[in-house]
């Protein structure tokens, strides 16, 4: 399995001369699978650099397949979509109905339940108010899966989600690729009980890469924990490096990898994270825009 991280930024891009080794775009994840799936994690801004690359092959040519799993539809998540050019790649014919055989696929999944509507939202923010062009307008095939709480398969990888805690939900994913397991667990918050979410333990079992949610240091999470003044980040839906640590040991997970870094952090700031995280679970990193991890 082939890893490529394209976005690790959480809420808003941030660009600037303190996001230079980490970088600014928001959550996108590339996965290729050992049968040649391309599976992608999250449309942040991220993907529209993953776009440019893939035009450079099959989908250039209108002849390309992809799935992309959506973890929730907060901004950070979907704002990338409509600048993702192969989903502008496609044949049509005279009357604007689109050839089959001559078009991008794209397979989007994501939560059909709660108020999370992918479809809903997705069209809401092409949206002429917001954006010029409509996504009927998108010359690729886009297909809505609404995904509960159950397994899908996409070649030799099955893809397991489950419901996280974050507002409004989040779904975080374990894909598998024969016995190589990657889990993604984004915008996702610890229970205050000090348990550990059992859906994250059950995605996070034994796998060689955990992505968890990084967002804030545990102080800035819970200031007066550790007697400081200062909002307390309880409830917002997101976590710390340290659970990710837990989290980590908890489930024996291989390699843990930190990221949805939060837009007030430059690059000074996630690399000590990064040292924090390590002394605590060595097997860990930050991670970065154009990480590359093959399992
Ligand atoms: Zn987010
Ligand atoms: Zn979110």
């Amino acid at each position: 399995m082939y890893i490529k991280f394209w976005g690790v930024r959480g809420s808003v891009p941030v660009p600037g001369k303190d996001t230079l080794r980490f970088g600014g775009n928001t959550t996108c994840i590339e996965v290729r699978t050992s049968d040649g799936q391309l599976i992608i994690v999250d449309a942040g801004t991220g993907i529209r650099l993953l776009g440019i690359e893939l035009m450079k092959g099959d989908f250039g040519k209108g002849l390309g397949v992809a799935h992309i799993l959506f973890t929730h539809s907060h901004w950070d998540h979907i704002q990338g979509f409509p600048f993702f050019v192969p989903a502008y790649i496609g044949s049509k014919d005279d009357s604007g109905n689109k050839l089959s055989g001559g078009c991008n696929i794209f397979n989007l999944y994501g939560a059909s339940d709660v108020d999370d509507r992918l479809e809903a939202t997705l069209r809401g923010q092409m949206e002429h108010f917001y954006f010029p062009v409509d996504l009927n307008y998108l010359s690729a095939q886009i297909n809505f899966h609404p995904l509960a709480s159950k397994n899908i398969q996409i070649g030799n990888t099955t893809v397991m989600a489950r419901r996280l805690i974050h507002p409004n939900g989040v779904l975080g994913y374990r894909i598998q690729d024969g016995d190589k397991v990657l889990t993604v667990a984004t915008d996702c918050e610890h229970p205050s009980d000090g348990s550990i979410d059992k859906n994250i333990l059950e995605l996070a079992q034994d796998a060689d890469i955990l992505v968890y949610d990084s967002q804030y240091t545990p102080e800035e999470y819970n200031p007066v924990a550790h007697g400081l003044q200062g909002p307390s980040k309880i409830g917002w839906g997101h976590s710390t490096f340290s659970e990710g640590a837990r989290i980590a040991a908890e489930a024996k997970i291989k390699r843990l990898v930190i990221t949805h870094h939060d837009p007030l952090h430059g690059d000074d700031k996630i690399a000590a994270m990064e040292k924090r995280v390590q002394e605590i679970f060595p097997a860990s990193m930050a991670a970065y825009e154009g990480l590359v991890i093959q399992i």
